[in-house]
């Protein structure tokens, strides 16, 4: 990027971090300025129970970027879907349901049309039934353009799920696959919510061959994407190497 002081640009937002969505003065394609708005995007895709959750929160702490949850999203719809008795398999209620909800998803925790659906969207009902809701079109369609609205009201933000890096934001500033062996992300999965680490096993190693095998945006390392496999790797040894690959080279 070259960025240019010009009249009525500040040379903070010139210089400084952009936090917010303000446009700002760019050198463009043709050499000529342009009023562009920066969007810091960190996208980070992975597996169930590889970390992507711990990593996305510290990283957006340490960069003072927002963070967004994608995979809430997700199970915040098919919350909604489950509490409205709708038949999953009617993809056309399901999208049109997607479309009217209303959702907060953020540090308050997650509320579906006003409901605290905090700890609902974790258990096994929605956990069982979000990948069948996630590869529905009509509801990516429209999640998607929730999250794009998302990061261009904050000027970006730290993105995690399993298609930000491949579809939602193709241009992120880093885009991340984080990995793990499947007994390693089930035993995480165990040390955090208890359960029995066999049929945790088993359940993520369901919800992920639903998640790379869908149509629409399956779970892929991105191209351009880097892939960090935390399997014996500890938080801050994951946070350093992230940080590493933000540094110019
Ligand atoms: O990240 P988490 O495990 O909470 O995601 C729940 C589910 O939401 C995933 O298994 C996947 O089906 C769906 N998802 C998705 N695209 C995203 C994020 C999550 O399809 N970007």
């Amino acid at each position: 990027f070259f960025f240019q002081a010009e009249d009525g640009i500040r040379d903070d937002l010139v210089t400084g971090v952009q936090t917010c969505a303000l446009p700002i003065l760019q050198r463009g394609h043709a050499g000529r300025n342009e009023l562009v708005t920066v969007v810091r995007v960190i996208a980070i895709d992975g597996p169930a129970g590889a970390g992507k959750s711990t990593i996305a929160k510290a990283l957006a702490a340490r960069l003072h970027l927002d963070y967004l949850d994608t995979g809430a999203m997700y199970r915040a719809v098919t919350f909604a879907a489950l509490r409205s008795e709708l038949d999953l398999a009617d993809e056309d209620a399901v999208a049109s349901l997607a479309r009217r909800v209303e959702l907060e998803v953020g540090g308050r925790g997650v509320f579906v049309d006003g409901v605290d659906a905090t700890s609902d969207i974790r258990g096994p009902q929605v956990t069982a039934a979000v990948s069948k809701v996630a590869a529905n079109s009509g509801v990516r369609a429209e999640m998607r353009q929730r999250q794009q609205q998302w990061a261009a009201e904050r000027g970006g933000g730290v993105i995690e799920g399993r298609d930000i890096g491949s579809v939602v934001f193709p241009d992120a500033e880093l885009k991340l696959y984080l990995t793990a062996s499947p007994r390693v992300r089930a035993e995480r999965r165990v040390a955090e919510a208890g359960g029995d680490v066999d049929e945790i096993e088993r359940s993520i190693a369901a919800r992920d061959l639903l998640d790379s095998t869908r149509a629409d945006s399956p779970l892929t390392e991105a191209a351009g994407s880097a892939t960090v496999d935390t399997t014996g790797l500890t938080i801050p040894q994951v946070l350093d190497r992230i940080l590493q690959l933000l540094e110019p080279a």
